[in-house]
């Protein structure tokens, strides 16, 4: 059985394991590893490598750290499918979509390489007679990420670029169900010549979180997960005097106008909906369709969703298996509700013929019509392969709905008037909108977040947000003394 250790102090760690957590192939439902959970302990000794690391990284020049970022991009850009068919192989999700994750997080990559330029500040001179005024940005030491399993390899590329770049020392803590592209990564970025201990790889769960949570030496979290635990990992790291950001869960709509393509939008729908299983926090769960076309619209999709194959990621089907047995029964479980609640199951994907292992854990692409803000399938986010159709009169409806909601990830409109597209850009309460386009995930030189209850602090990942959200600024006012300044006065500085 593969054991997969922390990486610490540049090296798989090697002390007693003590607790573990099985691996599985969601293809296949087969154990293929175990992973180390670490303890208060393990978490005490990996902070202290990265506390001893993050002085020397700090002390490196900009040109030092860009040539490690740049190495890492040549590594990261030509290994891809290396690490997608890792991805695959744990998460489940099928082999294209593991390498357009690592294609979307080399991004941040390339956007953390312009950091000298990022990190420039200002100065003003001569703001009194003979004194000039500077600010810099500084790192803040050593710095936590923890991230969901939905994308190993995206989400802790959205900060860790960043936080290494801006010269902190970075602890990854990654999801327990697929810890092993972490991992894979750490060792790159030590071929690209990351000093040793810059970045650690603790793997873990509850146990190791509140270690870090709680940990004087950690000076700022990063989180990415679902919702209720975004919020106790705020509440708990603000309360010891850290700076977070914890990204929720989702619950993201798009609103299709009359005047929309049909096509267009029932191909957006079936893609937004049910790639990557539907396990993507941008996923689109819910389709907000005006009544005039809603017949037509659901018509096209389920007739799209016919022609889709349910299978193991590594043969070149359309949709993988769900993460794991337990989340493949709590989506299925949703299915029921659905019915059990009165909604129209037009697609129903408990009894999907997967192409693969019977043992995966498989739940084929659903559409239920009829969906009403009640339902429990609205209410809560599904985070599986199951799409629900709201119907509504008109544009104002379809707004209210979503604005109500308590989520605001991501959202979508598709329309071909311009006037309600900027409309809806304007006033809808949501991070990030598409208009016509159904995941907009920002490019990295942007800022991805969403607002209520998807985000909680006030910074969101990578752009100009993450390279401030990793470091605190210095604001340095400069005198070189002549004669002419002696003197005493003890009166507030004043500009002169
Ligand atoms: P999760 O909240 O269960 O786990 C996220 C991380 O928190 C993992 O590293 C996990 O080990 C840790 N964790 C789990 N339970 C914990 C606890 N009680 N105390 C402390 N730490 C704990 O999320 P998940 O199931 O891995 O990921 C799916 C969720 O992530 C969905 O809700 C999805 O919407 C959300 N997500 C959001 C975004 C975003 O950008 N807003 C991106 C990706 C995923």
């Amino acid at each position: 059985m593969q054991r997969i250790a922390h990486w610490i102090n540049g090296d798989e760690w090697t002390g007693a394991a003590g607790r573990t957590a099985p691996v599985h192939d969601p293809a296949t439902g087969r154990q293929t590893a175990e992973v180390l959970l670490a303890d208060a302990g393990v978490v005490d000794e990996a902070v202290a490598a990265a506390v001893k690391a993050a002085d020397g990284w700090r002390r490196a020049s900009l040109t030092q750290r860009t040539r490690v970022l740049f190495a890492f991009r040549q590594i990261l850009d030509a290994r891809k499918e290396e690490l997608g068919a890792v991805i695959t192989a744990e998460h489940g999700k099928v082999l294209s979509d593991a390498v357009g994750e690592v294609t979307r997080g080399l991004e941040v990559v390339e956007f953390a390489c312009g950091i000298p330029h990022l990190l420039k500040g200002g100065h003003s001179e001569g703001v009194s007679t003979g004194v000039d005024v500077h600010s810099v940005r500084q790192p803040l030491g050593v710095v936590a990420v923890i991230s969901p399993f939905n994308f190993p390899a995206m989400v802790p590329l959205w900060f860790v670029p960043v936080a290494i770049a801006a010269g902190n020392a970075v602890v990854l803590k990654p999801s327990e169900k697929d810890p092993s592209a972490a991992n894979l990564m750490a060792a790159w970025w030590k071929e690209a010549g990351l000093p040793d201990g810059v970045l650690t790889v603790l793997h873990g769960d509850k146990e190791a979180v509140d270690g870090l949570l709680t940990h004087p030496d950690v000076k700022a979290v990063s989180f990415v997960g679902s919702t209720p635990i975004a919020r106790y990992v705020y509440e708990t790291g603000t309360a010891h005097g850290k700076r977070v950001q914890a990204l929720g869960g989702a619950k993201n709509h798009m609103l299709v106008l009359p005047d929309a393509d049909l096509d267009l939008a029932a191909d957006a729908a079936v893609n937004a909906g049910f790639g990557s299983a539907g396990e993507r926090c941008m996923a689109i769960s819910a389709l907000v369709a005006v009544e005039s076309v809603a017949d037509e619209l659901v018509a096209k999709i389920a007739e799209r969703m016919a022609g889709l194959s349910t299978g193991d990621g590594r043969r070149g089907c359309d949709m993988g298996p769900l993460v794991c047995a337990q989340h493949r029964d709590k989506v299925a479980g949703y299915v029921d509700a659905g019915v059990a609640e009165g909604a129209d199951l037009v697609v129903d994907g408990r009894d999907v013929v997967p192409e693969g292992d019977p043992n995966g854990y498989w739940l084929g692409p659903t559409l239920f019509d009829r969906v009403t803000p009640e339902m429990s399938i609205y209410r809560e986010e599904i985070f599986g392969p199951v799409l629900s159709v709201v119907r509504v009169p008109g544009y104002e409806e379809g707004l209210r709905l979503i604005n109500d909601n308590p989520y605001g990830n991501g959202t979508a409109i598709f329309t071909n008037d311009g006037g309600a597209a900027r409309r809806f850009e304007y006033e809808v309460e949501v991070g990030m909108v598409g208009i016509n386009v159904p995941i907009p995930v920002p490019m990295a030189y942007y800022s991805f977040g969403g607002w209520k209850n998807s985000l909680f602090g006030d910074s969101h990942a990578h752009g100009a947000e993450g390279v401030h959200f990793f470091t605190r600024g210095k604001v340095v006012t400069t005198r070189w003394l002549d004669p002419s300044h002696g003197g005493i006065n003890l009166g507030f500085p004043t500009h002169g």
